[in-house]
């Protein structure tokens, strides 16, 4: 029989061992991101040819971005992320604005129930809103330009219903500014009868089914109204970009690359398009992700299996549930547990039971210890402009950090650090403190950020896709152009808040593209990006006279 020290030596070298070849699978060297960006350049350009692609390359009917100078007021209606939101948004003209906006809950039953029922709550919502808003409209529906309403909406012509631009962040394929038939739900909706159906006409019939005197003149993606709202405050931007719930991008294109016009009157007329990619779609077979046997349980687990691969790689909506399945891997492991002594708690073992918001708050435990930027890697909340640091100003970034198997030799600062992932995880996971050691605590922050770092080097490959498709740089190229910036406006949990985020999707595009593009990027928030990219829309529509 061996000796007990040579058995648990084996015993840990065999551990090392599942673990590394956990790490092993979400590496990605800087060859696999090029492959990644090449085959979204190609996909692209499939997607601009011919419909029903799924990376669907939505053109939206928008024919530029703004510069700062519009103004007006507008209702804004936002569904697709985790809060519905009713806004006024007034735009000023010298690149700000004021929002005045509600938050809604869209409870499971809603997204998941019939479509008429999910409308007439968003058709209430906005009821509710403008009743709220004291002497608004509704209170005074003959006359709602009148003097002393807290609402003053321009004239557009619309026997003066309300002009109210819809942000509705799913894949649309749209017919024109103010039409479009639904595609697919994504992000856990599934409510029937809508799939097939013009949005707009829905949510305009269940308006008038409630007699309110509002009329849906445009309809944005987020991501187009991040680019929109952006480009309203910073002048300029080529990329709007979602890191949230879900994930998407939304670019100028040139109409004679959307092939897919055909001989349209859209075409015909040449010059810009904002082009919804719809990237979370991208690769849904699956060739060229890195897919672990993680990845699959959850999508086979998924409503949508098979569909939006990209995004299951990338969001918030997905990724504590990948980290939960590496943990009860290492749970189940055998012929010993490698985590908790074998246990999980009622959260760890249901379905999404461990929210992205975890992950977020076990890193932020771990950074904090090390003295770097916030957490929420140097964005700042509240203003309309926020840019975030260029390569320059950012921390260093450790992607993935060494999984601690003697945490004994770890040094004080370490531990404390430990100590205070461990409460988090016995907190926000229910565990028992028994169950929990400092060395858990250190596989738990490991997975987190294997997973986290693994999302953002694969959105650094979409937004250095986008820089190769508008002609501003080259994959693996060290391009350089003229003195130039390059404004992205971004919106989402994960680049607002999970911490390096930014910093890693940087370091991707960085190696993707060269430092050269990539330091001149200005990526920033898109605060309100839905509310006033709404609004943008909607002015669009009502010079238009939609
Ligand atoms: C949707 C996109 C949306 C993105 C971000 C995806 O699931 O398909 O339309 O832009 O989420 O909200
Ligand atoms: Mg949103």
């Amino acid at each position: 029989m061996a000796p007990t020290s040579a058995l648990l030596a084996s015993t840990k070298d065999s551990e090392q061992a599942i673990l590394d070849a956990i790490e092993h699978q979400f590496q990605l060297d800087n060859d696999a991101l090029l492959k990644i960006s090449g085959q979204f350049l190609e996909d692209f350009r499939l997607g601009l040819g011919q419909y029903n692609h799924p990376m669907a390359m939505i053109p939206t009917y928008v024919t530029g971005v703004p510069n700062g100078s519009e103004t007006g007021t507008f209702l804004a209606l936002d569904l697709g992320g985790t809060n519905l939101r009713v806004c006024e948004v007034q735009l000023q003209g010298n690149h700000e604005f004021t929002l005045r906006q509600q938050k809604y809950r869209v409870s499971e039953a809603l997204k998941t129930g019939e479509a008429t029922a999910l409308f007439d709550y968003l058709a209430d919502s906005v009821d509710a809103f403008l009743t709220d808003n004291a002497s608004s409209p509704t209170n005074a529906p003959a006359d709602p330009f009148a003097s002393g309403s807290s609402l003053d909406f321009m004239d557009s012509g619309l026997n003066s219903a309300i002009p109210l631009g819809l942000t509705f962040s799913f894949p649309v394929e749209q017919t024109a500014l103010n039409e479009g038939k639904i595609l697919t739900w994504t992000k856990g909706f599934s409510a029937k009868n809508a799939v097939g159906h013009d949005v707009v006409g829905l949510l305009q019939d269940a308006f008038d089914r409630k007699h309110l005197h509002v009329r849906c003149v445009a309809l944005v993606n987020d991501t187009v109204g991040a680019l929109l709202s952006r480009a309203y405050s910073a002048g300029d931007c080529l990329l709007g970009a979602i890191f949230g719930t879900g994930t998407n991008g939304a670019y100028l294109e040139k109409v004679e690359n959307i092939t897919k016009l055909g001989n349209s009157a859209a075409r015909k007329h040449g010059g810009h398009m904002v082009v919804n990619c719809e990237w979370g779609a991208f690769n849904n077979t699956r060739t060229t992700l890195p897919t672990t046997p993680f990845d699959n349980k959850l999508d086979r687990e998924s409503i949508n299996p098979r569909l939006q691969a990209f995004e299951k790689f990338i969001s918030g909506m997905y990724l504590g549930e990948i980290t939960r399945n590496i943990l009860l891997s290492l749970v189940d492991a055998a012929p010993h547990p490698l985590l908790f002594n074998g246990r999980a708690s009622r959260e760890l073992n249901q379905h999404y039971g461990l929210d992205t918001a975890v992950m977020s708050e076990i890193e932020e435990a771990w950074e904090k210890g090390r003295g770097t930027a916030s957490g929420a890697d140097g964005v700042e909340g509240g203003s309309a402009i926020n840019t975030l640091g260029a390569s320059g100003s950012e921390p260093k970034v450790n992607g993935s950090q060494p999984h601690f198997t003697h945490v004994d030799e770890l040094s004080h600062e370490d531990q404390s650090r430990l100590e205070r992932i461990r409460s988090v995880i016995i907190q926000r996971l229910s565990m028992d403190a028994a169950d929990v050691s400092l060395r858990d605590a250190a596989i738990v922050r490991w997975a987190a950020s294997l997973v986290a770092n693994r999302a953002a080097k694969l959105s650094g490959c979409a937004v250095a896709a986008i820089m190769a498709q508008t002609g501003f740089a080259k994959l693996g190229g060290q391009h350089v152009p003229e003195e130039q910036r390059f404004v992205i406006g971004v919106d989402g949990s994960l680049i607002e808040h999970y911490p390096n985020f930014n910093a890693r999707l940087r370091e991707s595009v960085r190696a993707l593209i060269g430092e050269e593009v990539e330091k001149r990027i200005e990526l920033g928030m898109a605060k309100d990006g839905s509310g006033v990219g709404a609004a943008l829309g909607a002015l669009q529509a009502t010079k238009h006279g939609l």
